[in-house]
């Protein structure tokens, strides 16, 4: 029997997704450089914390409000609280308020569906007792901040792990996913970070260079953590014969798969009869 294997939009192998938390003025310089490459992200945001200057905050400065839709736009915003609490040590209801009221404030910048979440401070444990809350408050998917160093799509989006830390050796991983790549098309590279770690720590020279990298390589889809979600619950909600000969796209959107060396769009709606 011919299988058929996943690609990526227009036929791509690969992904390159990332996200970033917090909302501080360095998601302005790491825009930038996104942009200059190409590269797209989803940025973790808190509204409560807008228009902070360092004084304010007694830590870093924020971006304004204003901004918020201009600065990310081709990107995506999604929710990280309003002020960034430790939310497992609040009464639920402030919980309830800090989830909800980050996203409605959000969505009212944007104007679009906020879809992602991530906790503030990195509680791995946090994630189980969170999931169901952040799920019945409409969020589509949730990330998890330990990192699994591999390239493979999540099986749970409420339980969302990334490949890797932005501290971490991106080069090297970048080219462990080209070397599976050659018999595994589909896979999925996956970072997450702050952009003040690359003012305060690692220096910016490395998230450039990883950025042409990828820029660099051919057949990638650069995308936000939402378009990720959205096309891979796409190709998975495709109805298949038995036999694999069948496909139907019920989508809103063109999907791909790879079969006998073949790329093949499916058209939104269409049903096609396969070799
Ligand atoms: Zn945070």
């Amino acid at each position: 029997m011919n299988i058929s294997k996943f690609l990526w939009k227009d036929g791509k192998r690969l992904a390159l997704t990332s996200c970033w938390d917090d909302g501080t003025i360095y998601d302005r310089q790491l825009v930038a450089i996104f942009n200059r490459y190409g590269l797209k992200a989803s940025f973790n945001l808190c509204s409560g914390k807008f228009g902070l200057t360092a004084e304010q905050s007694g830590w870093k400065e924020f971006i304004r409000a204003d901004e918020v839709a201009p600065l990310f736009q081709g990107h995506e915003v999604c929710s990280h609280t309003v002020n960034h609490p430790r939310v497992w040590s609040m009464p639920i209801d402030q919980m309830r308020w800090e989830v909800l009221e980050d996203r409605r404030r959000l969505e009212e910048l944007v104007g679009y569906p906020v879809r992602g979440f991530a906790i503030p401070y990195n509680w791995p444990t946090g994630q189980e007792w969170c999931r169901e809350f952040v799920q019945s408050c409409g969020f589509k998917f949730m990330r998890n901040s330990a990192s699994i160093p591999q390239f493979e799509h999540p099986s749970d989006f409420m339980d969302w792990h990334p490949t890797a830390h932005c501290s971490a050796d991106l080069p090297a991983l970048w080219a462990s996913m080209l070397q599976r790549n050659q018999d595994q098309p589909g896979q999925l590279f996956n970072v997450h970070g702050h952009s003040y770690e690359f003012e305060d720590d690692w220096g910016w020279e490395v998230i450039e260079s990883f950025a042409k990298l990828a820029s660099e390589t051919a057949g990638v889809y650069h995308a936000t953590k939402g378009e990720i979600y959205e096309y891979i619950t796409a190709w998975r909600a495709m109805d298949w014969s038995l036999d694999g000969t069948l496909v139907r796209n019920p989508s809103a959107m063109p999907l791909w798969i790879l079969r006998n060396g073949q790329v093949i769009k499916i058209e939104s709606g269409q049903m096609l009869k396969l070799e």
